[in-house]
């Protein structure tokens, strides 16, 4: 039995603890509605968001044009699955190529993870067209990274602690230190590698951009020995990093880009992009989704393309980037918390200084008692991704609470 007294937040956490199943642990309050970079919970506190639901709500709570576009579609049609064409993913597919740049054909799906196995699976079948034994179709990915929850996903993340227990992971993968030059170079010498897959900033493994060449010599090597060149920008893309995709920061050209979280701004959406080495390896049948390219979340992702592709957001980006960056340093340097500043555009991460490295749970604690949401990367490691359209105002608040935060922490 639930004591008498137990407050109405109390009593909807209670719910999650007895009923989901508990692989998650979030903060004990609840959530109700938002505006720009501002939610309010069931109690009516506010507090400025610099987590955007993990990357995703790019263009903040309750965007207006968000919000017409989905309530337009709303009222017409919600679901056709794709035994018939709607309009809003035709267009959008379309959209998506030219904003792309190299991509010939996109497939839609649900979610990041899915966008991912789309990618996985279009690797295998292209390894497999050009006459390739499966033992000759590795995909390499690197440690840190974070490809999804799914079996084929996981096994890409090459992180143990998201791999135990589900063994037997599917074969074929091979794993590599980030930013490790020579090792990439030996994971080709067996010839067997049909893909390199990475993240061209690193997010859930802390923040980690590629270092300034890596991802030219990854083209490089696979151009040499015939794989493809994967990049999921699930996280970092879609403005994200100043520029709509975050490999233009690389001057590479990739094979498969794979998006989801902003790319439907809380809308559920993903996308696998497919150059023109592979747009044409799926053919009919090859593979599906039932609600993929739903007429909804495509009509909120057109939205959130146009308006996240725009030269005004992007300098914003870059402009609010530059703020969030400095204040962060200088956050670090009076409070000694922080050991260094790191990323792109609106993905920064503040690593955790010696005392407190292992605590950036105990930290978001404190930021959420004082009115602030934030996210963190592991253990060490503060991660900031807020809306990319905040303003000076919700920054400078954010910031301003960031730092009363920090101090009652070091204060503790
Ligand atoms: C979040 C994320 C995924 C997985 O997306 P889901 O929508 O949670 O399946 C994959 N790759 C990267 C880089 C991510 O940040």
């Amino acid at each position: 039995m639930f004591p008498a007294q137990e407050s109405p937040v109390q009593s909807l956490v209670d719910l999650g603890k007895h009923y989901w199943l508990p692989i998650y642990k979030p903060r004990e309050l609840v959530l109700d509605h938002g505006k720009g970079a501002r939610v309010w919970d069931t109690e009516n506190r506010d507090y400025v968001d610099f987590g955007a639901g993990i990357a995703v709500n790019a263009l903040g709570h309750q965007d207006p044009d968000l919000l017409a576009a989905l309530t337009e579609q709303a009222s017409k049609l919600w679901h056709s699955s794709n035994v018939f064409y709607t309009e809003p993913p035709l267009h959008l597919a379309q959209e998506l190529v030219q904003a792309s740049g190299f991509a010939e054909r996109v497939f839609l799906c649900n979610s990041g993870a899915e966008a991912n196995e789309a990618a996985i699976k279009l690797v295998r079948k292209w390894a497999s067209a050009q006459g390739r034994p499966p033992e000759q179709r590795v995909i390499v990915t690197f440690r840190g990274s974070f490809h999804g929850r799914t079996l084929a996903t996981v096994t890409a993340t090459a992180q143990p602690k998201y791999q135990e227990g589900y063994e037997p992971l599917p074969g074929g993968f091979r794993y590599l230190d980030f930013n490790d030059v020579t090792a990439l170079e030996g994971a080709f010498a067996a010839g067997d590698v049909a893909a390199v897959m990475l993240e061209p900033v690193q997010g859930e493994g802390g923040v980690l951009p590629a270092a300034p060449g890596f991802l030219q010599r990854v083209r490089e090597l696979c151009d040499a020995r015939g794989a493809l060149l994967v990049l999921d920008e699930i996280q970092c893309g879609m403005g994200r990093t100043g520029t709509l995709f975050a490999h233009t920061h690389d001057g590479v050209t990739p094979d498969i880009v794979t998006l989801a979280k902003a790319l439907g701004c809380g809308f559920p959406i993903g996308a696998m992009l497919a150059g023109p080495k592979v747009a044409q390896i799926m053919q009919f049948g090859a593979h599906g989704t039932t609600f993929g390219g739903n007429p909804l979340a495509a009509a909120v992702a057109r939205v959130a393309l146009r308006k996240l592709a725009s030269a005004a957001l992007l300098s914003h980006v870059q402009r609010q980037s530059a703020t969030l960056r400095e204040a962060l340093a200088s956050l670090g340097q009076e409070l000694g918390v922080f050991s260094e500043v790191r990323g792109r555009g609106l993905m920064l991460g503040a690593v955790l200084a010696d005392p407190y490295r292992g605590k950036a749970g105990e930290i978001l604690d404190f930021a959420a008692a004082h009115g602030l949401l934030v996210l963190q990367a592991g253990p060490d490691v503060l991660r900031f991704v807020p809306p990319l359209n905040i303003t000076d105002e919700e920054l400078a608040d954010g910031l301003a609470r960031l730092r009363i935060a920090l101090r009652a922490f070091t204060e503790r």
